[in-house]
């Protein structure tokens, strides 16, 4: 598309020049083909770094630093083999890093793609929601507060449109804009009649033209993309890796000392003594926990996203395990947001209405009769201003069924209108003010029969007040009871009340909404909880998770559908106006007290957050509108709502719903729970392989005796075997009572007392087994090389059986779950198999310095193995009785 200057031409003009109809929106053909013809609306991929840039990155580590000494001092002994076998292990490691990175970028860039925008748009007359990425030139766009601007339009149409520009201009404060033609030398900052794409709409609601997209808007101009690369390191593993470091410089330093050692009081060779300790740097260096790791929370993620629960980056996956409190939004996240109005409220009486859902079958009834407008004027005016007030359609699909498009509190009451027994028109709009749940109403200017009139529909205490009715007039007490009748039954109430205005006025603010309305009637409405989130809820309260609901409906709306589905006592409730008055301390207490909040602002939000924070509470919060983004960043985990988020809200939240619905978010806790389980456990499996391996070495030093292991046969069992087995952990399920017990502590040490308990009794285990092994068989006068290959599978099989006893941290590991990880026994089955082959494949005798085993000499490897099973097992079940007798003794105190 050719470069204009868009801002300085005529609408008319400008619509000819695009060949578009601004009522009707381009046809789906003329769509399809300018999309073949512009391509699509993106910008292009950022730049990454070519993949052999990225694999060598994977050698930049101290670890492989030493790996790599190690194969130049073999290298220089004339220790061919190990050599190309440390070599090996490095590239292999590198191999295995760059895959898993891979995998883990693919999985989140998967999940980005989910994310993709969207946009309103007008095709062939039909209102429909697009990808931004399938916009073309000319398409007419409509746009309301929270939307990402999806490409470079042009105004056509702005009622109060307040656009936040500052990642374009760097201006902080939202722009209004209006669709007034400029002159030609307008700088960009200065162009009001213009949205560019990458910045969003603050307030107010508009309707444009496309008129560039993609590399072609300004924002592609400026940069190929503002999407921001999501870092891969979490918490845990910033935690891991700096672990890492510190044992590698522990164990450089001790492997120096030790070479001191053997060369003063031991008359090893040089050589041998350079190969012992290569051998225990190497030995006591997890080398496999990094990848492993990082494989369990790509698996989470992928696990989340397969479960409804879109998880932006890795570390909510930890985060969301130990999520202590839920606040969530109640419309829609806590009920089905299927909407029917079953009453209407007049002045002097009472009506109700049948059928269900959006079909516009069923009637409004007066004494059980079809209320008929002519008798019923109230009636017609309170349906006009609902349906006028309103940018909800009604149709009916292809299948079917009736749909609305638009906001579902305003869809019902479009199927209200058509329910009534003579039609209802929809006035044609002058000015409107949008909806937004800080203020809680909409309001439009219309003319009517020569007057012009403000009609406004919104929460009925809004419009009491409007109507100067908040007193304790006559007409107000009697307004008041019949709300608290309706919303005691967990009714959602919307009134609808108007004002005649002077006919010079051609636009309404805020300031005319004030007072001076005459309110006409309110709308009952239902909308019932969803029954899967009960039962969720429960849940949560088991696992120790505080469920909140913040709403902005009305506070007896609130308790009765709170007390319906288990939050809150069924009568406490504080409103956000209470909220507004409170100081720190005061806000504090509130929060930790009640269980649901009415009639809150986005801000309330953001306070709640704040003092829920101050204790200590990791909270997920839950929010859909722009307003809402605030709370949504400061939560410690944001939750927006997939179908009707506004992006703004999908971008500032760590999580997105796919189906708005709040079991999704237990699920995705319950999932983070098992991830952080696991990860927890592949820590408590991994190490006590290397500690044993290292004392082992450590001690034949000590004394002078010939090394158990060598340096290749040690890699293998950290590299291959350790890994493989480990990965079985990853697909671990959930532990029985994980959402029985409290969430963890989020300043909780990754390495409890208890489990550098469990890894130093472990490796004592091993490591102790196989030295009594060593020195039986050094009586015997076996040949070393079987020693070797004997304590190999010592080694290998004392993991496996540990394996077994890891699978749970603290019960019994032979319990009715034992056959629950299919995996667990896949890669067992597979190592079992290796190992045969490691001890009587040639080739791999060679390449590992092993030899074929005669029967006999399972024996020892064997009993090992059982023995560490057995008494790990011991030592869980003491643990279990000492951890139980301490509960009762809190308990009794
Ligand atoms: P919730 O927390 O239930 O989502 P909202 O903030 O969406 O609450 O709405 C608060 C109140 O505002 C509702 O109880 C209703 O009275 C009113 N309201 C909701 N949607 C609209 C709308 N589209 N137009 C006018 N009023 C609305
Ligand atoms: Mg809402």
């Amino acid at each position: 598309m050719q470069e204009r200057n868009w801002y300085g031409i005529e609408t008319t003009d400008l619509l000819k020049l695009l060949s578009a109809d601004a009522d009707s929106g381009l046809s789906e053909e003329e769509a399809a083909e300018r999309q073949e013809e512009f391509g699509p609306n993106e910008l292009p991929d950022p730049k990454k770094d070519p993949a052999l840039v990225k694999f060598f990155k994977h050698f930049n580590d101290v670890l492989i630093y030493v790996l790599l000494a190690a194969a130049v001092i073999t290298l220089f002994l004339g220790h061919y083999i190990d050599t190309a076998v440390i070599l090996m292990v490095v590239v292999i490691n590198a191999i295995i890093g760059y895959i898993q990175q891979a995998k883990a970028e693919k999985a989140l860039e998967s999940i980005r793609k989910m994310l993709s925008l969207k946009a309103t748009t007008l095709r062939s007359s039909v209102r429909k929601r697009v990808l931004s990425a399938e916009l073309v030139p000319g398409d007419i766009v409509v746009l309301t507060a929270g939307d990402k601007i999806p490409a470079d339009i042009r105004i056509l149409e702005a009622v109060n449109l307040n656009v936040e520009e500052s990642s374009l201009t760097g201006e902080s404060t939202a722009v209004e804009k209006n669709s007034a033609v400029l002159p030609d030398d307008t700088g960009l900052g200065d162009r009001l009649n213009m949205l560019f794409a990458g910045t969003t709409i603050a307030s107010g609601s508009g309707v444009g033209i496309v008129v560039a997209i993609g590399e072609d808007t300004e924002l592609g101009k400026i940069s190929s993309s503002m999407e921001e690369v999501e870092g891969l390191q979490t918490p845990l593993l910033k935690q891991t890796a700096a672990f890492g470091k510190v044992i590698s410089l522990i164990i450089v330093i001790s492997a120096t000392a030790m070479f001191g050692i053997g060369y003063l009081f031991h008359d090893y060779e040089t050589a041998d003594l350079l190969l012992a300790i290569i051998g225990l740097t190497v030995a006591a260096i997890p080398e496999g926990l990094p990848a492993v790791l990082s494989i369990i929370l790509a698996l989470g993620v992928q696990r989340m996203a397969g479960q409804n629960a879109i998880v932006r980056n890795l570390p909510s996956v930890e985060t969301l395990g130990a999520v202590t409190v839920i606040c969530s939004d109640k419309t829609g996240t806590l009920t089905k947001n299927e909407m029917t109005v079953t009453s209407v409220m007049l002045k002097d009486n009472e009506m109700t209405v049948t059928g269900a859902g959006y079909s516009p079958k069923g009637a409004i009834l007066h004494d059980k009769k079809p209320a008929k407008l002519s008798d019923h004027s109230n009636l017609q005016e309170f349906l006009t201003v609902v349906k006028t007030v309103n940018e909800a359609y009604l149709r009916c699909d292809e299948h079917g069924h009736w749909v609305i498009s638009g906001d579902a509190t305003e869809g019902c009451l479009v199927t209200l209108a058509e329910k009534a027994a003579d039609a209802v028109e929809r006035l044609p709009i002058l000015s409107k003010i949008p909806f937004d749940s800080s203020y809680k109403y909409m309001a439009a200017l219309v003319e009517m029969d020569g007057s012009k009139w403000i009609y406004v529909k919104g929460a009925p205490e809004r419009l009491l007040k409007m109507a100067d009715l908040e007193a304790s007039s006559g007409e107000g007490v009697r307004w008041d009871e019949k709300m608290s009748q309706h919303a005691n039954k967990g009714e959602r109430l919307i009134g609808a009340a108007v004002k005649k205005v002077d006919s010079s006025i051609l636009s309404i603010d805020q300031e005319d909404m004030k007072t001076g309305f005459s309110l006409i009637g309110l709308a009952g409405i239902i909308d019932p909880p969803r029954e899967e989130v009960i039962e969720a809820i429960q849940q949560c309260k088991k696992a120790g998770i505080i469920v909140k609901m913040i709403t902005g409906d009305h506070k007896d709306t609130a308790v009765a559908i709170g007390a319906q589905m288990g939050i809150g006592d069924g009568e406490r409730v504080l409103e956000g106006k209470d909220l507004d008055r409170m100081n720190n301390q005061q806000l504090t207490q509130a929060a930790l007290e009640y269980d649901v909040f009415a009639r809150t602002s986005p801000n309330n939000k953001l306070q709640l957050v704040k003092a829920l924070q101050a204790e200590k509470h990791i909270c997920a919060m839950t929010g859909d509108g722009v307003n809402d983004a605030p709370a949504l960043k400061r939560a410690d985990i944001g939750v927006a709502m997939g179908i009707k988020g506004t992006e703004v809200s999908k971008e500032a939240a760590e999580m997105v719903l796919v189906d708005d619905n709040f079991s999704t978010i237990v699920n995705a806790v319950k999932e983070g729970r098992r991830v952080y389980d696991n990860l927890k456990k592949t820590i408590l499996f991994i190490l006590p392989t290397n500690v044993s391996e290292g004392a082992l070495i450590f001690v034949s030093i000590l004394f002078g005796t010939a090394l158990p292991l060598t340096a290749v046969q040690i890699l293998w069992v950290n590299m291959i075997a350790a890994v493989t087995i480990s990965l079985a952990i990853a697909f671990e399920k959930l532990e029985p009572g994980a959402m029985e017990r409290p969430p963890r502590k989020s300043d909780a040490k990754l390495l409890s007392p208890y489990y550098i308990f469990r890894v130093a009794f472990v490796s004592f285990v091993i490591c102790g087994g196989i030295l009594l092994m060593n020195a039986l068989l050094a009586n015997q006068q076996i040949d070393p090389a079987i020693v070797n290959t004997m304590t190999l599978q010592a080694l290998v099989i004392s993991q496996l059986m540990y394996l077994f006893n890891c699978r749970s941290e603290t019960e019994f590991a032979l319990n009715r779950n034992f056959f629950s990880n299919k995996i667990a026994f896949l890669v067992s089955g597979i190592l079992i198999a290796v190992q045969l082959a490691v001890t009587y494949v040639p080739f791999m005798n060679l390449l590992l310095g092993t030899v074929p085993l005669e029967a006999q000499f399972w024996l020892w490897p064997i009993v090992i193995g059982i023995f560490v099973f057995t008494i790990v097992e011991l030592e869980k079940w003491i643990v279990r009785l000492v951890r139980k007798s301490r509960e009762s003794v809190k308990e009794g105190l």
